[in-house]
């Protein structure tokens, strides 16, 4: 069975005064609704909550008689914009006889394996009960420095986390360009292959993400061997012409690399941003671990260990220069790392199942 993780922007369900485009969403629910009904699984990642609720309430919110900061106007807005949002897709789902699950996360709920496993336990079960699960970040509460870049790299996480072959990321321009100026989409990017010299860093519209980091996201998605497409949203018909790969469908397709990788060591190498603490490796550490074969950090390979963390824990691991090379999942808390740092005949500090070189 097809499982897909389909990503829709802001610039897709709202219209330009940040309203939500009731007829997009609609036409949007109902060709999802077409490829569950030709057995696919389906899970959204949806913007839209800060631009619904900006437009509900007007710019000028206050609160005590001064204008309200960024932090509070998306908490405010988000509130009361994912209420309206999430009420849409349920009404638009029931027409069809279908239920609707909402998921609202947070990118600490990505950091340890309990929360990670939970995240991913709470969607297997609504997918097996014919829920289809609407996820956004819980931005009310999320800490803005602990905050997902955008909801493209939200929907990377959750297509990786939930085993989807297809991550299809819609926005409002038909693909990535091949230059700025030039009118060509790149119909196909291969593992290995860079085009971020083609990229703008322009951002569009209201949501927060650019084509830069949907590129990145995109690029490690398919190394993952997850396919993605970029693709616009705003397109009559865009996602079942995808699914049915309808010749000449204007998009920027991802071809996934051969081989899976574990999912184990697919949420250690999204996790270098939830690294609790580091250890340095000396030379020969570092060689080993960058060669051909597999093999694990062993203490005696490590000269120092900073920070605190517990077993299990996500840390960086560093070269000598203290640059950062490759995170794991350490099998010794600080503490006990601290102790055996440079010993022989210990078991390994990071093992290669849970290793993942960046
Ligand atoms: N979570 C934000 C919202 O619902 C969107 C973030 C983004 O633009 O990627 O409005």
């Amino acid at each position: 069975m097809k499982r897909l993780v389909i990503k829709i922007g802001t610039n897709v369900l709202t219209r330009a005064d940040g309203t939500l485009d009731t007829t997009r969403i609609s036409s949007i629910v109902d060709q999802v609704e077409a490829l569950r009904r030709e057995g696919a699984q389906v899970i959204l990642v949806s913007s839209g909550a800060v631009a619904c609720g900006r437009s509900l309430l007007g710019r000028d919110a206050q609160a005590g008689g001064r204008k309200l900061d960024p932090v509070e106007q998306r908490q405010l807005y988000s509130a009361v914009g994912q209420v309206q949002l999430i009420g849409l897709y349920s009404r638009l789902f029931k027409d069809w006889g279908t239920t609707i699950g909402q998921v609202l996360t947070m990118k600490e709920s990505f950091s340890t394996r309990r929360e990670y496993l939970n995240q991913r336990a709470c969607m297997e079960v609504m997918l097996a009960n014919n829920v289809v699960p609407i996820i956004n970040e819980n931005d009310t509460v999320s800490v803005t420095e602990l905050m997902f870049t955008d909801n493209d790299e939200l929907s990377g996480l959750v297509a990786s986390m939930m085993d989807a072959d297809t991550l299809l990321i819609l926005t409002n321009v038909d693909g990535i360009y091949d230059g700025p100026a030039s009118g060509n989409v790149i119909p196909k990017v291969f593992p290995g292959d860079d085009i971020s010299g083609s990229i703008g860093s322009q951002k569009s519209g209201f949501g927060r993400g650019g084509m830069l980091s949907k590129y990145a996201i995109a690029a490690r998605a398919a190394e993952e061997g997850i396919r993605v497409i970029i693709a616009n949203g705003k397109r009559e018909g865009i996602i079942k012409d995808l699914y049915h790969n309808v010749p000449d469908t204007v998009c920027t397709e991802f071809v996934p690399a051969e081989g899976g990788v574990s999912s184990v060591k697919k949420w250690i190498a999204h996790s270098s941003g939830f690294a609790k603490g580091t250890v340095t490796v000396n030379a020969n550490a570092r060689k080993a671990l960058c060669g051909e074969s597999a093999v694990s950090l062993l203490p005696v390979g490590v000269v120092s260990v900073q920070g605190d963390f517990e077993e299990g824990d996500i840390i960086g691991i560093l070269d000598p220069a203290g640059e950062l090379f490759a995170v794991g999942r350490s099998s010794y808390s600080s503490e006990q790392a601290r102790e055996v740092i440079g010993q022989h005949d210990c078991r390994p500090l990071v093992h290669y199942d849970y290793l993942s070189l960046l």
